[in-house]
């Protein structure tokens, strides 16, 4: 398997691409539009067949290279049921898997963040978009964002998962690159709760300043950044 994080300074989000030995079919998970050649390039060095793009959710804070990539490569462009954009070819629903050559990711609803936020399992590895960040939680303020939701796509569905399990998060803002569950469950001062309750008003009471690229990302990204 070939597995590659990268890294997008200006939006702080992570990509990943992941492809498999043997029939070298590749899948992108929140590609970045503005790193576009970059993609190009790599696909292009390692000679692997992009097949399908994912979205772990409609980004606020980039424009999604989904639709360039589709345009350039042919792929599919997935994303949960819920996602608002009629761009999309494939929607995942709960469980459902994206299989490439040898390797399988099983998509899991994890609301909260926004409505259509997905999470996706890979063996030993789970990729959390902004459900479950390094050391915080993706905000629930915006994009029927809902912070009950959040704690039950965390508590009940994420914290769930065996403790060694690896998190890749869609964003890191403090230099951190990879987790684990059982890391999250101990450090991760937003999980110290004891209740829906109190997960919320935390949630609650962050007062975060809207994304800058909000009114231009959200609408971009319904067209698959097209
Ligand atoms: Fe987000």
């Amino acid at each position: 398997m070939l597995f590659r994080q990268l890294f997008d300074p200006k939006s702080c989000t992570y990509t990943y691409l992941i492809a498999s030995g043997q029939g070298r079919e590749a899948l992108l998970i929140d590609p970045v539009r503005d790193r576009m050649n970059l993609y190009q390039q790599l696909l292009d060095e390692l000679q692997v067949k992009l097949l399908f793009v994912v979205d772990t959710h409609t980004h606020a804070d980039h424009i999604t290279a989904s639709g360039l990539l589709r345009q350039q490569y042919g792929c599919d462009i997935a994303m949960g049921e819920q996602a608002p954009a009629e761009c999309i070819s494939l929607r995942l629903k709960e469980a459902e898997t994206l299989n490439l050559d040898g390797i399988s990711l099983k998509a899991l609803y994890t609301p909260g963040h926004t409505n259509d936020s997905f999470s996706f399992l890979m063996n030993d590895r789970v990729f959390t978009g902004d459900t479950l960040l390094i050391r915080a939680t993706g905000r629930t303020d915006f994009q029927q964002g809902d912070a009950y939701k959040q704690y039950d796509s965390l508590f009940n569905k994420l914290l769930k998962l065996p403790e060694e399990t690896l998190v890749y998060p869609a964003h890191d803002y403090n230099g951190m690159t990879v987790s684990t569950i059982g890391e999250e469950k101990r450090f991760n001062p937003r999980l110290q709760v004891s209740s829906a309750e109190e997960y919320a008003n935390i949630m609650n009471q962050l007062n975060l300043a809207k994304p800058t690229m909000m009114d231009v990302a959200v609408p971009a990204n319904l067209k698959c950044g097209l």
